[in-house]
């Protein structure tokens, strides 16, 4: 299940879901009903659409602290990167955690990501059910031409 509900999808290919003004097409993440944020756009109407799941490292920092809400992070607490991608198709900022094990030196400032999922922390109730909460995560992206899902159209 998302840690934050509604904010991306849990297929293989998994993507960021926003929202995109029905008059003037600015996107907006992540999704929320209400005003277009487009000073010059009166409408007040937000479609739910998901976002391109690839774009450039627009910044990125290191975070050695817990983050705060809505996140909850895993015990015990692991250094992890943020990364800020520009999405490539709607040209918004969108700020997301790296994979584990990447961090800053990994990154750098043009990279191409792509959206993958991660799990956040796993609990277990009382009958042994385990249910893993999963986050987006900003993964460097994969440029294989000839990878598992060369030439299949999603
Ligand atoms: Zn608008």
């Amino acid at each position: 299940m998302p840690a934050v509900d509604g904010w991306f999808t849990l297929d293989d290919e998994p993507h960021l879901i926003g929202g995109r003004c029905a008059d003037c097409g600015t996107y907006v993440f992540p999704p929320r009903a209400g005003a277009c944020p487009n000073p010059e756009c009166e409408s007040d109407e937000l479609v739910p659409t998901t976002l391109s799941r690839h774009g450039r490292v627009w910044s990125y920092t290191e975070n050695r602290y817990a983050p705060p809400p809505p996140y909850k992070a895993a015990e015990p607490f692991e250094p992890y990167a943020l990364v800020a991608v520009e999405l490539e198709k709607e040209g918004i900022i969108v700020l997301g955690q790296a994979p584990k094990g990447i961090l800053a030196p990994d990154l750098k400032v043009g990279m191409r990501m792509q959206l993958e999922t991660d799990v956040l922390f796993a609990e277990s109730n009382e009958q042994g059910e385990t249910t893993e909460h999963m986050i987006y995560v900003w993964a460097p992206a994969v440029e294989s031409a000839s990878g598992p899902n060369a030439g299949v159209a999603s």
